[in-house]
């Protein structure tokens, strides 16, 4: 039986790991043609192995991200996962991860897109997603100041390019996760354990966050990038779609 996505070009930023890592996999395994990028070259060993083109790719990197989207022909899939999360209030906030959170989590996608979507329309079509969160303009979370205004950021930008490009066969739309089980919240619980009375409570704050009272896995996140990117939500544009195990109910 083909695949969901048999035929499809597909290009993945922050691919070495977590959630990029699992998207690769799945769209390899639903029969993609995927180029799986990441800033980190070492991350990306063991995807060539599931039929996956590995390619470094600092997403800050203008000149590379264009140059490298122009040699992987037009796409028929783009996804921006490459974030970062500061833990930072208005008031703790420094200027530079004011910087630094906008430049990846919001302009290096401006700049992929606008490098993807000549290709896309030449072709009559594509379909590109973004990674924004549940804390965005969908909610607010403790100690999250920019990330949460990048994010909502990312849910603007996707609407704009989804309004913009909706009769000539583009879609955009965002993921809206909750709290993933990935390399990433490792860091953070770790950074959080000592005010937070130990790595367990430091974990189990973030577990609780989630009305199912678990994480997700990145699977289940590439399980919906999987959907967003198949014809099958071909009717689907300018959402940004909550995943997030009941923290926003
Ligand atoms: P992660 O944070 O564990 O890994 C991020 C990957 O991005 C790494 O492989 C890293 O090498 C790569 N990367 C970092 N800077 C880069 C750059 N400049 N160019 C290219 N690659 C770069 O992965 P994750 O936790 O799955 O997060 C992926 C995305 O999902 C992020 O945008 C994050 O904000 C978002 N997200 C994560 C969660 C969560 O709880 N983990 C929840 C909601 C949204």
């Amino acid at each position: 039986m083909a695949g969901r996505l048999q035929g499809k070009r597909c290009f993945i930023t922050a691919a070495g790991q977590g959630i990029g890592r699992a998207t690769a996999l799945a769209f390899a395994a639903e029969g993609a043609s995927v180029i799986a990028t990441d800033k980190d070259a070492g991350k990306l060993a063991g995807l060539e192995a599931a039929g996956i083109e590995a390619r470094a790719l600092d997403v800050l990197d203008d000149a590379a991200v264009a140059s490298m989207i122009a040699a992987a022909g037009p796409l028929d899939v783009l996804f921006n996962c490459a974030g970062f999360v500061h833990q930072n209030t208005v008031l703790t906030c420094t200027n530079a991860e004011w910087d630094f959170a906008f430049a990846l989590n919001v302009r290096a996608m401006w700049q992929t897109i606008r490098a993807a979507l000549p290709g896309m329309l030449a072709k009559g079509g594509g379909s590109i997603l973004n990674m924004a969160s549940a804390c965005s303009s969908v909610k607010g979370a403790p100690n999250r100041f920019v990330y949460g205004t990048t994010k909502a950021a990312v849910v603007g930008l996707t609407k704009s390019v989804a309004t913009e490009y909706v009769a000539q066969g583009i879609r955009c739309n965002c993921l809206c996760p909750g709290t993933v089980d990935t390399p990433s919240l490792g860091e953070r619980i770790a950074a959080n354990a000592a005010a937070a009375g130990g790595v367990e409570a430091a974990r189990n704050a973030f577990v609780a966050r989630q009305a199912m009272g678990r994480l997700a896995k990145a699977e289940e996140i590439a399980a919906l990038a999987v959907y967003l990117a198949a014809d099958e939500s071909a009717f689907v544009t300018g959402q940004a779609i909550v995943i997030d195990g009941g923290w926003t109910l």
